[in-house]
């Protein structure tokens, strides 16, 4: 995704401003604003996002700030866990951190005897309770089998950047959006029986985006990546938690937003 938008934006380069048609997520469905488009354009060294909608024009983004940030972005959040999502257990260091996986001693029963055996664990994000990780899933909590998961976990990604109207809900997207802005290590998530409740906010807002969150994902259309982002978001950090087998099927395969 990143080598796509530099891509875009180095044929800027040599071919002068361009416009770009405007596609964002409104109440978490996907639409083109024919009212609005965005110019991209080379000036003083900076690669200007202009919005266009008649009376209200204005840079939005210069491009040292915008490639800064689609970096993090593809480093955070659109991770390629793709076919190998099980795998962040064992491997990602976010992941781990979030989800307070370490080593912790777990009580056996062999031949009528006690004992315990230092194994890595975590505790299941629903219920909390802490098992091995080789016991555990990973859930996706977007649901990665309905049409409409792919919609719901690109904008849970791009909520986790800041490029909705409504704040993270969640106290790991909340984090992850910290972890960006700071890079410093990133807290564990408490567990949904630990929880304070959610905080009042819109729903719509939470699932649709900001101008800036539209002008990202306008170009990520126009690289004709929309799709890919999509799978790699269902299958991306933002997406996944651990959980017990046994949360984890008895959760089955929502939508947040039904129309
Ligand atoms: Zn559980």
């Amino acid at each position: 995704m990143y080598y796509s938008v530099i891509n875009v934006t180095s044929s800027i380069k040599q071919s002068g401003p361009t416009n770009i048609p405007y596609w964002t997520y409104e109440n978490a469905l996907e639409k083109q604003d024919a009212t609005k488009s965005f110019r991209l354009e080379i000036k003083d060294s900076h690669l200007r996002v202009t919005v266009l909608n008649g009376a209200n024009a204005g840079p939005i983004w210069k491009y040292t700030n915008f490639l800064d940030f689609i970096c993090k972005v593809e480093v955070l959040c659109f991770r390629n866990t793709v076919n190998t999502y099980s795998s962040v257990l064992h491997n990602d260091t976010l992941f781990k951190e979030l989800y307070n996986i370490s080593n912790r001693p777990v009580s056996y029963i062999k031949n009528g005897v006690s004992s315990t055996k230092n194994e890595s664990t975590g505790p299941c994000m629903i219920c909390g309770v802490v098992l091995p990780v080789r016991a555990m899933q990973v859930d996706h909590q977007a649901a990665k089998g309905v049409r409409g998961g792919g919609d719901e976990a690109l904008l849970r990604a791009f909520r986790a950047m800041g490029l909705t109207k409504g704040v993270a809900h969640g106290p790991k997207n909340s984090t992850i959006l910290t972890h960006i802005n700071s890079l410093a290590s990133a807290p564990a998530v408490s567990t949904q029986p630990d929880r304070a409740p959610l905080p009042a906010g819109s729903r719509d807002d939470r699932y649709t985006l900001t101008d800036k969150g539209a002008v990202l994902y306008s170009i990520i259309k126009f690289a004709k990546r929309a799709d890919e982002v999509r799978t790699r978001c269902l299958h991306g950090l933002t997406n996944l938690r651990l959980s017990c087998p046994h949360c984890n099927a008895s959760r089955g395969d929502k939508l947040k937003y039904v129309h």
